[in-house]
């Protein structure tokens, strides 16, 4: 789609970013579903051809391209099809990577967030609790000082990356946790958690979709953290939330606009060779209206992804942008990958088929990164409670969402 937001350069990448996916991951993306994670040669090639630092500065390895390079290879990334490999680049290169380099010290960078830009080291970002979800006041998971220490004690959920990575961003409570300050969001600060440390235990989730995602559940028992880890500010980890979940909406969006579109190719493929009646399913109106209608659909959607990425670069804060973005293109993808398995009929059902597995991976869009109910929340908390004038994060996200 032409966009005033691209230029020649994003579409000489597009195409560099799209050759790479045919050599080094769809001949593969089927195996690592299998296998249930993305193998560690993989994560060092994108590593190598600078895919996994277009958003991080030079001094540790990273391009600092602008925000719609990012957006063209996260499309990219969505158009492979496959949800779980997608999930599990963008949450260590845009999520669990983004607080390392937003609000860590150098020594930090150093140590984990350039081996992270050259696939070295795996990053997975653990926020979700059992019994904290969209809620994050929540949260329980405690990191208590003890000399040069932190002792962390608790357990995450749903952790993309969760069983293979080599380290965790973990949201902990470093507050001692009384009854009204639990409530609340503060307290809660950033921490580095080495994988291999004793009492870190690693369990596989196994899911409906997202299978090379490497999901797992965390448990830490009396896990002795080095106080250094800590990143940022100890009891600053609310606001730098805030700040990420925004570039975590803006990367599901974009994400999910690429995946829509590889399901309406696949489609289109489909219903243009498939023979019927007297031509092709492609011949019926029933059908080329539908297709008409998903390709709108989605062009209006990209074209605001688009706006919502401009907006983040111009104010990282654009909570409005980043949550109308997600909410509209992940509830999108799920109706287009509906729609489409309609149309490749009973071979689109088949448990192997493409659009089987684009139809299950849709579905986890409305739920991670924040559920589609609380974008909503969001966004009429702007338009009712807040009025047209801008609010500030912490109006308009009072109890961030994961
Ligand atoms: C595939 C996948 C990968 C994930 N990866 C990660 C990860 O890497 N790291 C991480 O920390 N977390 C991860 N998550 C967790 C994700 O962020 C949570 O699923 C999300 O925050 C919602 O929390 P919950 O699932 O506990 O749902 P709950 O908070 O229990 O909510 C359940 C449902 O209730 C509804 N609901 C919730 N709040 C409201 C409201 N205010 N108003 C109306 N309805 C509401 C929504 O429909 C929601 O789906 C992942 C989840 C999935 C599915």
């Amino acid at each position: 789609m032409r966009s005033v937001h691209l230029t020649p350069l994003h579409d000489a990448f597009r195409e560099e970013v799209s050759a790479f996916f045919d050599q080094h991951l769809r001949p593969f993306a089927e195996v690592w579903e299998m296998e249930r994670c993305i193998p560690r040669s993989a994560w060092r090639k994108f590593g190598e051809h600078g895919l996994l630092g277009l958003a991080h500065g030079p001094a540790h390895g990273g391009s600092a391209r602008d925000i719609f390079h990012s957006v063209v290879f996260l499309e990219e990334l969505g158009r492979t099809g496959y949800a779980g490999v997608r999930a599990g680049i963008s949450l260590h290169a845009y999520m669990a990577t983004h607080y390392l380099a937003r609000h860590a010290s150098d020594e930090l960078r150093r140590a984990y967030l350039a081996p992270s830009i050259r696939g070295d080291r795996i990053a997975a970002l653990a926020i979700t609790e059992r019994d904290a979800g969209s809620d994050l006041s929540r949260l329980a998971t405690t990191a208590m000082r003890d000399g040069g220490d932190y002792i962390v004690d608790g357990g995450k959920v749903f952790i993309t990356n969760g069983a293979n990575a080599d380290y965790y961003v973990v949201a902990v409570r470093t507050a001692t946790p009384v009854p009204q300050a639990r409530r609340a969001n503060t307290g809660i600060s950033l921490l580095i958690v080495d994988s291999r440390l004793p009492g870190v235990q690693i369990t596989r989730q196994e899911k409906l979709g997202w299978h090379a995602a490497a999901t797992a559940e965390l448990h830490f028992d009396k896990v002795r953290v080095p106080a250094d880890r800590l990143i940022g500010r100890e009891n600053s980890g609310f606001m730098y939330l805030m700040r990420g979940f925004q570039l975590e909406r803006l990367v599901a969006a974009a994400l999910a606009v690429g995946g829509a579109e590889h399901c309406l190719d696949t489609t289109l493929a489909h219903v243009t060779s498939r023979q019927a009646f007297d031509g092709k399913l492609s011949n019926l109106q029933a059908i080329r209206h539908r297709l008409a209608d998903m390709t709108t659909e989605l062009a209006g959607a990209r074209a605001f992804t688009y706006h919502a990425a401009w907006c983040y670069a111009q104010d990282e804060l654009s909570v409005t942008e980043c949550s109308m973005a997600k909410l509209l293109t992940t509830e999108l993808a799920c109706r287009i990958a509906d729609n489409c398995l309609q149309l490749q009929g009973a071979r689109g059902y088949l448990a192997d088929s493409d659009i089987a597995r684009m139809h299950r991976d849709a579905r986890a869009g409305t739920m991670a990164g924040g559920a589609t109910e609380v974008m909503r929340d969001i966004i009429a908390q702007q338009l009712i409670d807040l009025g047209p004038s801008r609010a500030s994060p912490r109006q308009a996200e009072s109890s961030a969402k994961t």
